[in-house]
């Protein structure tokens, strides 16, 4: 699968200086692996930098059979077989579905983990692509309503004939828990690709801060530009990742709008969210793709706790102006830069 982001990790200073991220015992571990259904990449700078990602690889693995939708153990298998029982389950499980009914809410229904019977009839749990008839989707999408979900103490309820997954917010959660062990075992330095969600820990050992490159969604081999962060996940969602071609010769992706069951083709074409939650980042550039341009400035506008970049299907940028400063274009396109106060 194609990734959405690449890491620039260059002209990395091995230097005996103390620095804002480096310390002269410092040692480097770097762990490549395949979870979740996608390549991961974990790189760890620290005197205890090879135990720290040992134990963030194994917690990626529990957290994919916690998460999972085809393992009989997941929670979330269980949650999705339990015929409108309420199940008990996880603490991990319970606080992702808490971000998930929390962006369900905040993009006015965008976002929206129930659709995941809507996705299984595209084939895009699978890989056996179809088109769903409009009946077919118009059935489908009356099971499919995240404020039924129930999560109380450790338990969750869904309705009978309902099934969700955590496909758009999973990643960025495990991202947050592979950063909470780093921190625990003192990483100064760090930067994680969990299959193109990008999280970075402090800044480079040289005292420079990351550079992420954001994939062009229309020569998906190359950048339109980079971000420069320090502290922050980088997550992209687009629609040049997973998709089909069908016999109409039409472009089918994997982000479904909730309104139509269909791909959300609401004028973007790629979402990218900095924001310190990778958890929240993940979900947002799902929720915001589903949105749309607009509402996704809205949204922004609302929130004030995360950064955007958006490519729109014209092949236009928006930036929201706090990343602004920090990205460089590595292509020429047009541009706007949105800012919080909206001028007339
Ligand atoms: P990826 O994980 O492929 O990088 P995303 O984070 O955007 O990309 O997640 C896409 C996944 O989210 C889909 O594969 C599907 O499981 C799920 N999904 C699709 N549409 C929606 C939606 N409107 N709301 C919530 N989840 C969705
Ligand atoms: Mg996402």
């Amino acid at each position: 699968m194609r990734k959405a982001i690449s890491v620039i990790m260059s002209g990395i200073c091995m230097m005996p200086l103390l620095t804002a991220c480096g310390n002269p015992a410092d040692t480097v571990k770097s762990a490549d692996f395949f979870a979740m259904d996608t390549y991961m990449n974990l790189k760890a700078y620290g005197r205890d930098a090879e135990a720290a990602v040992a134990e963030a690889e194994a917690r990626i693995y529990e957290l994919e059979q916690t998460f999972s939708v085809t393992d009989e153990a997941s929670d979330i298998w269980q949650i999705n077989h339990a015929a409108g029982e309420a199940v008990s389950v996880s603490a991990d499980t319970i606080s992702v579905l808490q971000t998930a009914r929390q962006m369900h809410t905040e993009s006015g229904g965008a976002f929206c983990i129930s659709l995941y019977p809507v996705l299984r009839a595209w084939g895009f749990t699978t890989g056996e692509y179809r088109i769903p008839t409009d009946s077919e989707i118009a059935n489908l999408l009356q099971n499919c309503d995240d404020t039924k979900i129930s999560v109380q103490g450790g338990g969750v309820r869904i309705p009978e004939h309902s099934a969700i997954d955590l496909g758009a917010v999973a990643k960025g959660y495990t991202g947050d828990a592979v950063m909470e062990i780093l921190r625990e075992h003192h990483i100064s330095s760090a930067m994680i690709n969990l299959g193109g969600n990008v999280q970075a820990l402090g800044c480079k050992p040289d005292g420079s801060a990351w550079t992420v490159g954001i994939t062009d969604p229309f020569a998906p081999d190359s950048m339109i530009g980079t971000v420069r962060v320090t502290d922050k996940a980088v997550i992209t969602s687009g629609n040049y990742e997973r998709y089909f071609t069908g016999d109409d010769g039409q472009k089918y992706w994997h982000i479904l709008d909730p309104e139509t069951g269909c791909p959300a083709d609401n004028g973007l074409v790629s979402v990218t969210v900095i924001g310190d939650s990778g958890a929240q980042c993940d979900a947002l550039s799902t929720a915001l793709f589903a949105e749309g341009t607009e509402p996704a400035v809205q949204h922004w506008r609302r929130s004030g706790d995360f950064e955007m970049i958006l490519v729109t299907s014209d092949g236009d940028l928006l930036m929201s102006e706090g990343i602004a400063a920090d990205y460089t274009a590595k292509k020429d396109m047009p541009c706007r830069v949105v800012q919080r106060d909206e001028k007339p």
